[in-house]
């Protein structure tokens, strides 16, 4: 399987059509929108809208549907408004509303001052269905909720009138209204729409409009005893802001002629136009709201921000840039085909960023002792080091050196295969920015039989890492100075779920039990270079020849640093290998 979606793949842009910053590709909305324009439609404005439910936090899905809105609305002199779609008061929080905005920003888009809430139409809502009622296009409904169920039919069956449907305009009126003042209990009366019964679009056998709920809504306090259903809201709410068109993924492409009869039947300033495209799935990853919280509650991640989880909370402690994320949703395109994308995808993107910015440093994960025998004892000279061979302008900086290093545990064999151009008796290697070493010895511990240390000498001749007279010293390892290091937690991740089998969904019911036990490793007793210390929060680093790591912005201090491994190094022992070297820093 390439890298490319495993369902509907030929419409992605290829792998190799993917420059880094390249211009999003056109698309369908692109050309729906460009035909509107050119046939003078909305009076040549373009008006999109992200509408997040606030009842969680935004993950990598909702961030293809940011940056396809927001990116609209730029491309074509535009605006794009920030609309909660909250009418749902069970499961809608304070806190969701307030970290949507946050990632939003992050991402890097402005919704300047249109921010909306459809709570906030909840009067004009009601008077809409007032006016369709008026109409003889809404009825209130006094069947049970499982009748109104029975009586909806099946697919292959159409549904049954409910007895309730011819009432009166005024006993409608009344009995809505009183439905408003909270005579009702839940469950006795909706407001249906009057469509049919018997249309082969299960959407338009008479969708329930509006329900009591007897709950206090985070916005709207007790006002409001009932309840606008998302298929009315929506479009009016869209109508209402003046949106031209509502972009939103293909599970409401059979809602669109709800959406459409609800504008037709009412009084509105505007007519937007509804588009469907194909959500973003991930392999290994969930991605669904439902299955998120889920996590969360029952404590299978920290939290929302959890360095596994998709959320862009939890992709920016983890070390994600919103650049990374944003190119990320310009290559992957938008499509009509559902399929699923290798998360390798994303990953790729974030290397492809951090090449370019993060600064290079030296951290031993699993350190062994290694000391320079015919290193002078309390000497420390600092030697100079590159903090970017990518980027000449970051300069470089100062690194201890001195007898007594930690170079990493796996850069030692004692019986050495073929082609180890690491460390093992005998063999000499370069150390990063530093001197060329031999090993002498492998010292082991008495009790344990463990090695314990590597006796070394190195050629003062080689400083910086170059020999005069030329010889070839393949292996290059990171190290640190003993003395000067500081210890840390490294936390290594892996994707969320294990491989799905043949054929296994990721919405199976048993989800939970593709859960990745090894999605988390922490390491502790690390040893990072000491510049370090003063590593902001949230700052990025590439670890030589490890990958690229973030300071946790939640657990490090300065005292006890943590640090999430954000992704890997690209490939990085296959392409050691093709080159004919064991191990190549920087
Ligand atoms: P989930 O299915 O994860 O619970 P949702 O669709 O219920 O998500 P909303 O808050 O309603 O979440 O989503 C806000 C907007 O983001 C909607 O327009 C929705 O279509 C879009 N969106 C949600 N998930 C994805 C996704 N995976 N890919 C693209 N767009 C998405
Ligand atoms: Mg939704």
């Amino acid at each position: 399987m390439s890298d490319s979606t495993r369902a509907g793949a030929g419409r992605e842009p290829s792998a190799a059509a993917e420059g880094a910053g390249e211009a999003p590709a056109a698309n369908f909305i692109r050309e729906i929108i460009e035909a509107d324009l050119a046939a003078g439609k909305n009076g040549g404005r373009v008006a999109t809208r992200f509408p997040p439910e606030p009842n969680g936090y935004l993950h990598i899905g909702h961030a293809k549907s940011i940056c396809l809105n927001f990116g609209l609305a730029q491309r074509y002199g535009g605006t794009c408004n920030l609309r909660f779609d909250d009418t749902n008061p069970s499961k809608e929080e304070v806190e969701y509303v307030e970290s949507i905005k946050h990632d939003v920003r992050w991402l890097g888009f402005d919704w300047a001052q249109r921010e909306y809430y459809a709570s906030d139409y909840f009067e004009q809502l009601y008077q809409y269905a007032v006016q369709l009622i008026e109409r003889g296009k809404a009825y209130v409904d006094s069947l049970s909720a499982d009748q109104i169920r029975e009586y909806r039919g099946t697919l292959t069956q159409p549904g049954r009138e409910s007895p309730y449907r011819n009432r009166s305009v005024p006993e409608n009126l009344d009995l809505f209204r009183r439905m408003r003042a909270g005579e009702f209990e839940e469950g006795t009366h909706v407001l249906r729409a009057k469509i049919d019964m018997a249309a082969p679009n299960m959407n338009m056998r008479d969708p329930t409009l509006y329900r009591v709920l007897k709950q206090a809504h985070h916005r709207t306090g007790d006002a409001w005893c009932i309840y606008p259903m998302y298929d009315y809201a929506h479009p009016l709410s869209d109508a209402i802001e003046g949106i031209t068109h509502s972009i939103c993924t293909l599970e409401f492409e059979d809602h669109r002629p709800l959406y459409d009869w609800c504008l037709a039947h009412l009084d509105v300033p505007c007519r937007p136009r509804q588009i469907e495209f194909a959500r973003l799935n991930l392999t290994r990853t969930v991605m669904s709201k439902r299955k998120l919280l889920q996590l969360v509650q029952e404590g299978l991640v920290s939290g929302w921000d959890d360095p596994r989880m998709p959320t862009l909370s939890g992709l920016r402690r983890r070390g994600y840039t919103p650049e990374a994320i944003r190119a990320f949703c310009d290559r992957i395109g938008v499509t009509k085909f559902e399929g699923v994308l290798d998360v390798s995808r994303l990953e790729h993107g974030l290397r492809d960023d951090l090449n370019k910015r993060a600064p290079r440093v030296m951290a031993v994960l699993h350190p062994l002792r290694l000391v320079i025998e015919n290193y002078p004892e309390g000497q420390t000279e600092e030697l100079d080091a590159e903090n970017n061979p990518e980027d000449p302008g970051a300069g470089t900086r100062k690194l201890p050196f001195s007898r007594v290093l930690y170079v990493e545990r796996d850069d030692f064999r004692e019986d050495a295969p073929k082609k180890w151009y690491r460390l093992a008796p005998g063999m000499e290697v370069r150390l990063k920015h530093a001197y060329y070493v031999t090993c002498r010895e492998a010292v082991r511990d008495e009790k344990s039989g463990a090695i314990r240390e590597l006796r070394c000498t190195y050629d003062p001749a080689t400083k910086g890492g170059g020999s005069e007279d030329g010889r070839k010293v393949r292996g290059t390892l990171h190290w640190v100075s003993a003395a000067h290091a500081l210890d840390a937690e490294v936390r290594l991740y892996d994707h969320l779920l294990s491989e799905a089998g043949p054929g296994e969904a990721d919405e199976s019911a048993d989800w939970k039990a593709r859960l990745n036990p090894g999605s988390l490793e922490v390491v502790t007793g690390c040893k990072v270079e000491p510049g370090l210390k003063t590593a902001d929060r949230g700052s990025r680093f590439q670890f030589l020849r490890q990958g690229y790591f973030c300071v946790d912005s939640v657990d490090s201090t300065p005292e006890r640093l943590v640090f999430n491994r954000a992704v890997a190094l690209r490939d990085s022992w296959a392409k050691i290998e093709r080159a004919g070297g064991p191990s190549s820093a920087g």
